[in-house]
């Protein structure tokens, strides 16, 4: 068993996680609500350390990043738990699953990096499931990453505490933040978490120098008012930048949230052009498959940049990073640095 990082003896043989937001308080033979850091007499294990549920080698523009090294391919490592309980989760045979009843392999850090690299891919990312909870394992395979020139990538829902965020930031590049609504009640309600946590902590991972990408799920009738998402955009664009590239993906019934339709594409237009009209450089739709707006246009000219079908990419007026059409500059990653 591997011990935990990111955490405190509080007495009484009883713990305490710092590594995300819930910090939860583990007396002896207890877990955390994520489901895999385990107090075995008073010392916090993390159970899933060098234990994968699944491996791919995804095209990067799945994560989705459309600015982080687009058109390369991402080697991605998930585990299981999750410390959100998401009602509609796409993963949730995963993120739910236990360290009973689930079927892991071992891959030891060392053993991932030369996979990534024989592969041919660009990066590592850890996804699938949430990569906090994962922390330990995730550290010591990007050290290792970093020293091989990869890129190393969060697909996260953001609840990482600002010393666990820290802890990471000399080896993580990008944070591909989840930000599923603009409102506290949705995300205690739907989520089992708190807005702000995730706001800090996105705000920290830009301080820190970390490529950001944000993904809202819009869910009708949950998360898809015009305030809130006008909301949403103002404090990205104040807080994250302009050049934030913002994904706002179509809902699809799925796990418990089978109630509700799919999300109208006339809807995600609307914000779409909402999110230019606030000065928001690059906001793109998601799950609407072959949509215009999943290219990228240069925000001087109009010209399209970067044209997408599915996930795979056609550079059309990019030459690195400036639009080949006005001269623009483009915010956007080319090389590993
Ligand atoms: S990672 Fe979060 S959910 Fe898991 S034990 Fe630590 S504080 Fe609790």
């Amino acid at each position: 068993m591997h011990e935990a990082l990111q955490y405190t003896k509080t007495g009484n043989n009883a713990v305490q996680c710092s590594l995300c937001n819930h910090r939860c308080k583990i007396n002896e033979g207890g877990h955390g609500i994520c489901g895999v850091r385990h107090n075995e007499k008073g010392t916090l294990y993390a159970m899933t350390y060098g234990r994968t549920s699944g491996e791919a080698v995804d095209p990067i523009e799945k994560k989705p990043l459309f600015h982080y090294l687009p058109g390369t391919l991402s080697y991605s490592v998930g585990g299981i738990g999750c410390n959100f309980h998401c009602q509609h989760c796409q993963n949730w045979h995963i993120s739910r699953a236990t360290l009973e009843d689930s079927h892991m392999r071992t891959l030891e850090p060392l053993e991932g990096v030369s996979r990534a690299v024989g592969s041919g891919s660009a990066s590592i990312s850890w996804t699938y499931n949430e990569p906090t909870i994962w922390h330990e394992y995730a550290l010591d395979m990007g050290r290792l990453a970093r020293n091989k020139g990869l890129g190393t990538i969060y697909v996260t829902n953001g609840y990482i505490t600002e010393e666990a965020l820290r802890e990471l930031a000399p080896m993580l590049c990008a944070f591909r933040v989840d930000l599923k609504a603009f409102n506290d009640d949705f995300y205690k309600k739907i989520c089992g978490a708190h807005l702000q946590p995730v706001l800090d902590s996105t705000a920290l991972a830009r301080e820190l120098g970390m490529h950001i990408e944000t993904v809202t799920l819009v869910i009708p009738g949950l998360n898809d008012s015009m305030e809130e998402i006008e909301q949403l955009i103002r404090w990205v664009i104040d807080h994250l930048g302009p050049a934030t590239p913002m994904h706002f993906s179509a809902f699809h019934p799925d796990y418990k949230m089978t109630d509700r339709s799919a999300t109208p594409v006339s809807m995600l237009e609307k914000i779409y052009k909402k999110a230019k009209l606030l000065g928001l450089r690059f906001p793109y739709l998601g799950n609407v498959y072959r949509h215009p707006y999943e290219n990228t246009f240069c925000p001087k000219c109009g010209a399209t940049l970067i044209e997408r079908q599915g996930f795979s990419s056609r550079f059309v007026k990019l030459d690195g990073e400036q639009c080949t059409s006005c001269g623009e500059h483009i915010e956007i990653v080319r090389n590993v640095t």
